[in-house]
């Protein structure tokens, strides 16, 4: 089921939290929202499930408007909200057959549907106990199986791994990968390594924007265009050779790599090498040329880049 963002635009107060942005998740994709503190994709996850009316935009899941039709937005939504909000002194199954009389599922669908997500969200060892009396973890677990018990069509998860152990964090990951096989999935999160295991599609999100759009590989190609050097020239004063190198015709920027010694991190203009201009600086210096070696670029360096100004 697509999900379509169309000049979505929330304001509070003066402030764009969101601002104006337009995207389509399609069917069978798992979207991660990439982006720093404050960056709109609590708001903008917000606005899809109806929790929060946007100022200007519209959102439509399966065609239906969050406008003209919250409600049925409502039933093809599953939602984890970033806090996670369990009622905790109810029971593992109590809570979860009490969510799906909320959503209305057929007295007769409860049982299995509980069963059935049990199993999925691996609750099986737990599934006797109060919610209080469960590791961060297994609650995380519950707020899945709240979010799946109706089987939406599309699921809404806002940092679905936020204060688990690296343990419980791989676990949900795996899981929603599989349940992302089959339904539409977007998730929040701030850790690069989480949205590169877990989704096809990254949005890096700054300051109410989308600042990139595309899979890892994608967003890593699309820096690619910028060589970034690693460089250690030796027999020279460091800032002598900080200002020769920041003085050739390719480069954009150069930096220390670390004070004390003479390696530098040289990036070069889109579209240029400075590698046999920075050879032939040192032979005409005559200083060492004692390392040159291309960086791969990190995703670490494509969001830093996008999302530090
Ligand atoms: P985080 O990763 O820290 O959860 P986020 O990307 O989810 O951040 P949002 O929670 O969407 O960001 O917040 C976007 C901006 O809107 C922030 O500057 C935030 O302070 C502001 N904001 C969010 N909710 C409210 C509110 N209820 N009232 C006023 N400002 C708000």
């Amino acid at each position: 089921m697509d999900i379509l963002v169309e000049n979505l635009t929330k304001k509070y107060g003066i402030q764009k939290a969101v601002d104006d942005i337009t995207f389509k998740v399609k069917t069978g994709e798992v979207l991660g929202f990439l982006g720093p503190n404050g960056a709109g994709k609590t708001t903008t996850m917000k606005a899809i499930t109806c929790y929060l009316a946007p100022n200007e935009g519209n959102i439509k899941v399966g065609g239906y408007s969050i406008k003209d039709d919250p409600e049925k937005v409502k039933q093809l939504i599953g939602y984890l909200p970033e806090h996670n909000p369990l009622y905790e002194d109810m029971g593992v199954i109590d809570y979860l057959k009490f969510v799906a009389e909320l959503h209305n599922i057929p007295k007769s669908n409860i049982k299995e549907r509980i069963v059935e997500m049990v199993k999925i969200c691996g609750l099986e060892g737990e599934k006797h106990k109060k919610i209080s009396e469960l590791s961060k973890g297994y609650q995380q677990r519950v707020g899945l199986a709240q979010a799946l018990i109706h089987d939406p069509e599309v699921l809404i998860l806002d940092e679905p791994t936020s204060g688990l152990d690296p343990n419980q964090i791989v676990e949900i990951r795996e899981l929603i990968r599989k349940i992302g096989q089959k339904k539409t999935v977007i998730l929040s999160s701030h850790i690069l390594a989480e949205v590169e295991a877990t989704c096809d599609r990254i949005m890096i999100i700054s300051k109410g924007k989308i600042v990139a759009d595309g899979s890892s590989d994608q967003l890593r190609k699309q820096a690619q265009g910028k060589e970034i050097l690693k460089i250690s020239i030796e027999g020279a004063d460091k800032n002598e050779v900080y200002t020769a190198l920041n003085e050739l015709d390719s480069v954009a920027y150069v930096d220390f790599i670390s004070k004390s010694s003479s390696s530098f991190e040289v990036q070069s203009r889109p579209e240029m090498t400075s590698k046999r201009a920075v050879f032939q600086l040192c032979v005409d210096k005559g200083w060492y040329l004692t390392e040159l070696t291309p960086t791969e670029t990190k995703l670490e360096d494509v969001f830093r880049e996008l999302t530090m100004n």
